[in-house]
């Protein structure tokens, strides 16, 4: 996947001069104040003197005359389509014939980029082998690994399955598509865990090292359609604009929906509730790969917005949610199940069990509020465990990019040494603990006890190194200095 992106812009470029004999249809048209071409910034308006202009410097440029008084999207273009110079052509077309017809000149267009619809747009070998994921993971994860290896699988099933179609289509070419004898089935990914237990960050992760555009959005700000909030077609914006607006690309990026347990149906009420569940309904189409018309660079629909028309059938969608009182569902599931039996001492047993999420089935999530159909198209099921005190100390010192590791790099450049006693990391374990909000508050807690070390330190240049003691950050004592040996 690395390999595809690297050089289609040089390309471009370097052919644009060579071959004098191009095709017309080679080329596009470019707006002549913001000099993006039409597969960027949608369909041109073709003004007197062959001059194009893409619809965004249109708007501005009417805005400037009348102050933006004037709502273009209540005109109806159609009637000035006749005017012998204008074509306002609001669909885009994708092809420059109107363009060799009205001969616009070559330097008010470019050179399309190469379609890759000859091949797939990654080979076979540049999907990482689980272990791989899972290996890389861990530089950055601690802990977790189960939801490490679950994702690295999922994921490298997901971009098979990819691999796969596009080969069936390059085969049989898109018109006469025939049914596989076996078709693999998307794998989204649903990600249960606390907060602060690293859902975003395991995501986030791992798209980076993939390679591969990554949307965030938050389930509880998306709404149904035509209601105040962002529609459901705003996390495929988010997804385009991560991807350069390079509809290929989105296409194989990953979503991740948060507070996805926000939309569920309330339980345990009277009052029919049906704003969480129609947004799972409105999300179903998403999940399960359908084309959608997506505005590029606004998450609004109106007239004067491009479309680009995106497939989800290759995005991988990942929904997380902390799902509070899940647990108690569980537990109380797997009771009466057990209570034939050994009842109480059963019970006791599921009482202390820590990591009682694992155990987890569909039948909890429906009763959490979660509808099946929504629960269908999220065929893996990962959970994350609360973290321990051993774990955030690692999360402390561990990973590639540690937080310690990030203060000690800011002194260094001052020339100190920067030393954390391992008791000073136990009680910042301790008391992250004791916020309750996972590892973030170890960055939190961090901030507040190294502010006056990171302002005090710079004023001398004699010191040279500095130690973080326990006693300093129970406010019994200070840190440790000493001073550079002249
Ligand atoms: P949530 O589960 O609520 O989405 P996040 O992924 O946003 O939590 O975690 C918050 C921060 O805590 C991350 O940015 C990351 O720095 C740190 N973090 C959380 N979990 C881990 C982990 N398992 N390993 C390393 N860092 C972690």
């Amino acid at each position: 996947m690395e390999e595809k992106e690297k050089n289609p812009g040089m390309e471009t470029e370097t052919e644009q001069g060579g071959d004098e004999k191009e095709n017309e249809q080679d080329y596009e048209k470019i707006c002549y104040i913001c000099r993006r071409p039409e597969s960027t910034a949608g369909s041109m308006i073709v003004m007197p003197g062959n001059m194009c202009l893409c619809h965004d410097c249109m708007q501005k440029a009417f805005d400037s005359v009348v102050g933006g008084n004037l709502d273009l999207s209540k005109i109806d273009f159609s009637q000035l389509s006749g005017m012998p110079f204008m074509n306002l052509n609001f669909v885009p077309t994708g092809n420059s014939e109107d363009a060799a017809k009205m001969q616009i000149p070559r330097r008010q267009q470019v050179k399309k980029k190469k379609r890759e619809n000859a091949g797939p747009a990654f080979e076979l070998k540049d999907i990482p082998a689980p272990h791989i994921i899972k290996r890389r993971l861990d530089e950055y994860v601690i802990g977790q690994e189960r939801a490490k290896k679950v994702i690295s699988v999922a994921v490298y099933n997901h971009y098979k399955r990819v691999y796969a179609e596009s080969i069936r289509r390059m085969k049989k070419g898109a018109e006469n598509e025939e049914p596989e004898e076996v078709t693999i089935e998307k794998s989204n990914i649903l990600m249960i865990g606390p907060t602060g237990s690293g859902k975003t960050y395991l995501v986030r992760t791992l798209a980076r090292l993939l390679d591969v555009p990554l949307a965030i959005a938050d389930a509880t700000s998306l709404t149904e359609a035509g209601y105040i909030g962002d529609d459901i077609e705003s996390v495929l914006s988010k997804l385009l604009a991560a991807a350069g607006n390079d509809v290929e690309r989105a296409e194989h990026g990953i979503i991740f929906i948060d507070e996805i347990d926000k939309i569920a149906k309330k339980r345990e009420t009277n009052t029919r509730d049906v704003s969480g569940e129609s947004v799972q309904q409105e999300l179903l189409k998403l999940l399960e790969g359908s084309r959608v018309e997506v505005p590029v660079g606004s998450n609004q629909k109106n007239a004067l917005t491009p479309l680009k028309t995106v497939n989800t059938d290759h995005i991988l969608f990942i929904c997380g949610g902390a799902f509070p009182d899940l647990e108690k569902i569980i537990r109380e599931r797997l009771t009466k199940t057990s209570s034939m039996g050994f009842g109480a001492e059963l019970k006791d047993k599921y009482e202390e069990e820590p990591d009682i999420l694992h155990h987890v089935i569909n039948k909890d999530l429906r009763e959490f509020g979660m509808i099946p159909e929504f629960l269908g198209r999220l065929p893996v099921t990962v959970t994350l465990q609360k973290l321990t005190e051993d774990l955030l100390v690692k999360i402390l010192r561990e990973p590639k990019n540690a937080i310690l590791k990030q203060y000690e790099k800011l002194l260094e450049m001052d020339e100190v040494k920067l030393v954390f006693e391992n008791e000073a990391l136990e009680w910042i374990a301790k008391e992250a603990i004791k916020r309750d909000t996972g590892a973030r508050a170890l960055r939190a807690i961090l901030e507040e006890y190294m502010l006056d070390i990171m302002y005090e330190i710079p004023k001398d240049p004699n010191i040279g190194s500095v130690v973080v003691t326990r006693p300093y950050l129970e406010k019994t004592g200070g840190p440790r200095i000493q001073m550079r040996e002249s």
